[in-house]
């Protein structure tokens, strides 16, 4: 066995055959090549061959011996087995899964963990080989080390797995490419490929598999990263887009716009778009900022920017609640100016649309808001030079770039309330140039939040009633709609409706106040109309699902009560809690939880403890990993086997570093030390950066 085709099927292996092939495919491992990168998630310590007198409960051991007699009381089968040194017994709680010709005599060598009982060392279930007891070998050849554990099935246990590729590095040279140019390899002090492949199956010790480990990672992220840096060497560098200076007098007209200074976040941000639009590429910006920092009037900067060129701006909202408001606030940014706007909305009469896209065709309309009705097929811009996407994460990277335009590429801002740790805005966004506003602007009130306990749910609802009566106003959050027909079984369901809190409140705890419901359940006039009413100051209180969540803005709500609080993550609940403390007056944030785990505990203790929206994300992260915190599918979040995006983040901006200054000196990847990498793109493209073509 000298040369192996990775690309060879996995059935051809040695120990796996067209069965164990099936097993493995369920576990995505095909070609050899998937195989050897099919890696333990853990490790067993194992002692090797020990003789039956020194065995001690917990070890993982190879035993060898002479079956002294069978027993146990069916279905169970034990065995006593003795070496010389003292006996064993060996124990399967069903005779059928123990090896036919175990009898009294045979020779056997066995591997197990051992257990202790009735002072007696067992080994229950091992593994067992049998052979004549004058064969029996002294020394058994398995050494004591580290064992891999590897993702396993029921037909193909770890072991089996194991076994196969502990066949196949026995190989003298292994069929793995190493991609890594030499110099990066140098620059990091990272072990070739094979060498570490070798080494994360049959790790010397603890401390080999540290450096391994690292190296697969990094390669990883290299290769995610590359996909970035192309991806954004493309958009730059190979398409044209408009020029658009901001003079200082642009900049000036469009401050005098607001009532209000810039906070230096927004300022800095401005300064970093204007920028962007004067370089003839299309920028790619990203602006993150917690709910209430003020994004939207960075966008409007943008927006008016281009406006200032006689070019068309557009702003995509993820509902249609968030392009209402942008409307309004631009009604009230641009009243007396004679930038012409107009809302394209999904329930336009025919009519009335098709003036809109004619007006919008012929650019006799500036400022186009709207929600993704914007990139449909029939919505052609006659020069569009910007585009904004709000709340970014709700569409999916795919979004972007969808706009018909009749010129170049305009210009892209996308935005996002929800804070993104850096290493996931490395790789979901790695290709956008990132702005971040963090503070909010001067003179907000104060948040401060609670988690109350269940029992005490009904005690701290009636007391809230009287702040309510005395002009405050409330957010209530629930999970769930509920059903229309109220026959819900309050006892026994513990999740809050919408429905049924609204009743409650209503009849019992709130009677005296006026309280509205907002789902998606209902029409948009419905709900335009309820938003409206609390906007206005007519209702006390809404009761909501997560529709709330994304942007609405009534500055005079100061209390946010979220039921069932444990069943939504940090992320969300902090998106949740922006949507009171957006006024000058203090707010409450009370968390309502069960009963649950201290961990869960925990988890919301954080939102008590800090409102720092990064913070939060981070934590977020850590405790239930980039795909819960982001939703995997919809954001083309990689598929990492090695690394780790909650704690690679040194090695991630390290592979980012080396993947951009890789693509600025040899973008298409030509030279020699180059090619094996590009011959890994494609697929990794291909697999992990699934919108290169979109690019
Ligand atoms: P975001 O979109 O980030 O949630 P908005 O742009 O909607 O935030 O702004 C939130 C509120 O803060 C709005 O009422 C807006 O008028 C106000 N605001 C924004 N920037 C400033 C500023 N620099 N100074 C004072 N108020 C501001
Ligand atoms: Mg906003």
């Amino acid at each position: 066995m000298s040369a192996i085709d990775p690309d060879s099927p996995v059935q051809f292996v040695k120990g796996i055959g067209p069965r164990r092939a099936q097993a493995l495919a369920t576990l995505e491992i095909h070609t050899v090549a998937d195989l050897l990168g099919h890696f333990p998630f853990r490790y067993e310590r194992d002692a090797g061959q020990v003789d039956i007198a020194d065995l001690q409960p917990d070890l993982n051991v190879t035993i060898r011996g002479q079956v002294r007699r069978m027993g146990g009381r069916p279905p169970t089968l034990t065995c006593t087995v003795d070496d010389g040194t003292g006996t064993c017994v060996l124990r399967w709680f069903q005779r059928q899964t123990a090896p036919r010709g175990l009898h009294a005599g045979v020779g056997v060598i066995a591997q197990g963990t051992v257990r202790e009982y009735r002072d007696q060392p067992e080994l229950v279930q091992p593994r067992v080989r049998l052979c004549n007891v004058d064969d029996l070998p002294a020394r058994v050849g398995t050494e004591a080390g580290l064992v891999g554990v590897y993702p396993a099935t029921a037909d193909l246990p770890s072991h089996l797995i194991r076994r196969a590729i502990l066949g196949l590095l026995e190989a003298t040279e292994l069929p793995l490419v190493d991609v890594l140019p030499p110099e990066l390899r140098r620059k990091h002090e990272l072990p070739t490929r094979a060498a570490a492949v070798r080494t994360m199956h049959r790790p010397a010790s603890e401390a080999a598999l540290g450096p391994a480990r690292r190296r697969l990672a990094y390669e990883e992220l290299l290769l995610l990263e590359l996909g970035m840096a192309l991806r954004r060497y493309r958009q730059h560098d190979t398409s044209p887009a408009q020029r658009l200076e901001v003079t200082p007098e642009i900049d000036a007209r469009i401050r005098a716009r607001f009532p209000f200074d810039l906070t230096a976040d927004q300022r800095t941000a401005a300064r970093s778009i204007a920028h962007d639009l004067e370089r003839g590429t299309p920028m790619t910006r990203l602006l993150q900022g917690d709910v209430g920092t003020g994004k939207t009037v960075v966008a409007l900067y943008a927006c008016l920017a281009a406006i200032a060129h006689r070019r068309q701006a557009a702003i995509m909202a993820p509902t249609e609640i968030l392009a209402r408001q942008h409307l309004t606030r631009v009604e009230q940014y641009l009243s007396g100016s004679r930038v012409r706007h107009a809302l394209l909305r999904g329930g336009m009469a025919a009519g009335e649309r098709q003036q809109m896209l004619a007006d919008i065709a012929a650019g006799r309309i500036d400022l186009v808001i709207g929600t993704h009705a914007l990139i449909q097929h029939d919505v052609t811009f006659r020069d569009l030079g910007l585009v904004v996407i709000d709340e970014q994460h709700k569409f999916g990277v795919a979004q972007r770039q969808q706009f018909r335009t009749k010129g170049p590429q305009p210009h892209y801002l996308v935005m996002t309330a929800t804070p993104i740790p850096r290493t996931l805005a490395m790789t979901i966004f790695g290709d956008l140039d990132v702005s971040v506003l963090r503070c909010a602007p001067p003179g907000r009130g104060t948040i401060t939040t609670r988690i109350v306990p269940a029992g005490q749910r009904t005690r701290v609802l009636r007391k809230i009633a009287a702040r309510l009566a005395a002009g405050e106003q409330a957010y209530v959050v629930c999970p769930q709609i509920g059903r229309d027909d109220a026959d819900e079984d309050v006892d026994t369901d513990p999740v809050a409706t919408v429905r049924r809190v609204h009743q409650e409140l209503s009849e019992t705890l709130w009677p005296e106040l006026d309280i509205g419901m907002l789902h998606g359940c209902m029409t948009p006039d419905e709900k335009d109309a309820t938003i409206v009413a609390f906007a206005r100051g007519h209702l006390h209180a809404v009761v909501a699902t997560t529709v709330v969540e994304v942007g609405v803005d009534v500055p005079g709500a100061t209390i946010m009560i979220v039921e069932n609080a444990d069943r939504y993550g940090l992320s969300q609940l902090h998106q949740l809690r922006g949507r009171v403390g957006r006024g000058t007056r203090d707010s409450t944030c009370l968390l309502i939880a069960g009963a649950g785990s201290p961990k869960a505990r925990e988890r919301l203790g954080i939102l008590e403890q800090t409102i720092d929206g990064f913070a939060i994300a981070e934590a977020d992260l850590r405790l239930r990993g980039p795909g819960e915190l982001l939703g995997t599918r919809q954001h083309g979040l990689p598929e990492l086997l090695v690394a780790d995006l909650t704690t690679d983040f040194k090695l991630l901006q390290q592979a980012r570093d080396d993947a951009f200054e890789l693509i600025a000196r040899d973008p298409r990847l030509e030279q020699d030390a180059h090619r094996a990498l590009r011959a890994a793109l494609p697929a990794t493209l291909a697999q992990k950066v699934p919108l290169i073509e979109t690019g």
